[in-house]
């Protein structure tokens, strides 16, 4: 593929205004190695124009009602339609998304969450009364949002909607592999009615930037999701300044079968969304939990659909496994698997060979079993296609299992019957669980327990992330 123009940047977007900047960062297409796009890498004399831009656009903005914000995210959201087909071709290009994944799980997943908001700008009232006391829901101030490779386009949804709906300003800062769909994202806004620097982009380095956005005195809200390590520096930071911080972070969740769980439908679900987006998804379930009578059966039924899993190129409609985002990303996933297997896993599918024909950074659909309990594999991220079989003895042990990790961000419950699902699941300490595959909801509040976060993002409650309060007694 040839790489559209437009996917070939060299600029910083503030105050309204492209500006171009003369270093650069290219954009490899991890499928092919191929240079897809550019971007400018932007500086800390960046993060200053930026900020100040945003803090210039924000007296005006913030002083809107949720009516005038509701019509500019609803302009946003046509002005994204309109590209939707250029959306899903750069998050392919980008990030090696299957396009099944990037139409439904990037682009159009973004665009509903944009939706969603311009829904709850309009309805949510900026002023209520408790008492003798008017409580005014003001916005924070300036955002400052950072966000990650793996869904570039839904993460910065996430962030900007909300911001945009509580009247906040914002600064985006995308991650380094993936800025195409932020430039785009950015084209749109410049189509709608938003003011100049309600929204300004600035690519580049995350040690060089984040740091600079982070400690900025004038931004109030860092919204960042990415790795835990980086969400450690920027909450000492934020604590340090007493300014918010929201940390979406990594996840090891666990999909638990019950005994009576349908296991021809749960496991192969599991299997599916363990690998969703080549399993870098922070909330894939990578654990699977089945009762100890049932661990062989659950490890053929997850080991078949691991190997009938296509991986391969991601335009190929029935491409369900696209690359992982770098070659980085997929040293670093061969190397869990190998240290588990060197620790005594066995493989009951994919593993570590290279995929013949692919050249791009494959990882085969890997499923581990036969590991001790405790071990890293089933402790710690991987973020690649590996799912990890585990066995427990009975219910309580389950529930102890699941917790069993440092993250709590996701989950899965699966059993005959719903409501003893929910008593599971209200014991699962995590942010999120799906009871019997039940439907990814955009109005729930999702986020994580213990080290996969801090704060919401999504529906009312990631609204209120980005608002204050001032109560005045009348
Ligand atoms: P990362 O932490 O390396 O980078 C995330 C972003 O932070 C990038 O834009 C990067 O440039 C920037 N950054 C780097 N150093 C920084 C610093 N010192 N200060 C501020 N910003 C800095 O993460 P990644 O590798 O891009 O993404 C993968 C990770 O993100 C995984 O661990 C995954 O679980 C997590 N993630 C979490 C969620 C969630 O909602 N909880 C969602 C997606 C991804």
């Amino acid at each position: 593929m040839t790489a559209p123009q437009n996917w070939m940047r060299d600029t910083v977007l503030t105050g309204g205004r492209w500006e171009p900047r003369s270093t650069t960062t290219d954009v490899e297409n991890p499928a092919t190695g191929e240079i897809v796009g550019r971007a400018a890498s932007a500086t800390v004399a960046d993060v200053n124009l930026a900020v100040a831009a945003a803090v210039a656009a924000g007296t005006d903005w913030g002083r809107t009602t949720g009516k005038q914000r509701s019509a500019a995210l609803e302009e946003l959201v046509a002005a994204l339609r309109d590209r939707r087909d250029e959306l899903v071709a750069a998050t392919i290009a980008e990030v090696g998304a299957p396009i099944t994944v990037a139409e439904e799980a990037h682009v159009d997943l973004a665009i509903e969450i944009i939706e969603s908001f311009a829904v709850i700008a309009r309805d949510t009232p900026l002023r209520e009364r408790t008492g003798n006391s008017v409580l005014l829901r003001r916005p924070a101030g300036v955002v400052a949002c950072i966000t990650p490779w793996n869904y570039p386009l839904y993460q910065l949804a996430a962030k900007v909607g909300a911001a945009l709906a509580a009247g906040c300003t914002t600064v985006l800062k995308p991650a380094e592999l993936t800025p195409i769909t932020t430039y785009l994202f950015c084209d749109a806004v410049l189509e709608t009615s938003l003011p100049a620097g309600v929204v300004n982009l600035l690519p580049g380095s995350g040690t060089v930037l984040g740091p600079a956005l982070t400690e900025h005195p004038d931004v109030a809200v860092v919204s960042f999701t990415g790795s835990t390590m980086v969400g450690r520096q920027v909450g000492r930071s934020a604590g340090e300044l007493i300014k918010r911080a929201c940390l979406e972070l990594g996840g090891k969740s666990a999909s638990v079968l019950l005994a009576d769980a349908d296991f021809e439908v749960a496991v192969p679900a599991t299997v599916d969304a363990a690998m969703l987006n080549s399993g870098q998804t922070c909330s894939a379930w990578t654990r699977l939990l089945v009762p100890q009578e049932r661990y062989d059966e659950a490890v053929t039924l997850a080991s078949k659909r691991a190997d009938a899993l296509v991986v391969g190129d991601p335009n190929d409609r029935s491409t369900d496994l696209g690359p992982l985002v770098s070659h980085k990303q997929r040293l670093s996933v061969l190397a869990a698997v190998d240290g588990a297997i060197e620790r005594g896993a066995r493989v009951a599918a994919g593993g570590t060979d290279p995929i013949p024909g692919l050249d791009g950074h494959y990882v085969r659909a890997t499923v581990l079993c036969d590991i001790k309990r405790g071990d890293p594999v089933t402790t710690e991220e991987i973020f690649g296609p590996v799912l990890v079989v585990e066995a427990y003895r009975d219910e309580d042990d389950a529930v102890a299992l699941a917790n069993a990790t440092d993250y709590g961000l996701a989950g899965a419950v699966w059993s005959a019957d719903a409501e003893a699902a929910l008593e599971i699941a209200a014991r699962l300490d995590t942010g999120q669980v799906d009871i019997n595959g039940a439907l990814f909801n955009p109005l729930a509040p999702f986020g994580g327990w213990k080290l996969s976060g801090l704060g919401r993002e999504l529906g009312v409650i990631g609204f209120e992330e980005f608002t204050e309060w001032t109560s005045v007694q009348m």
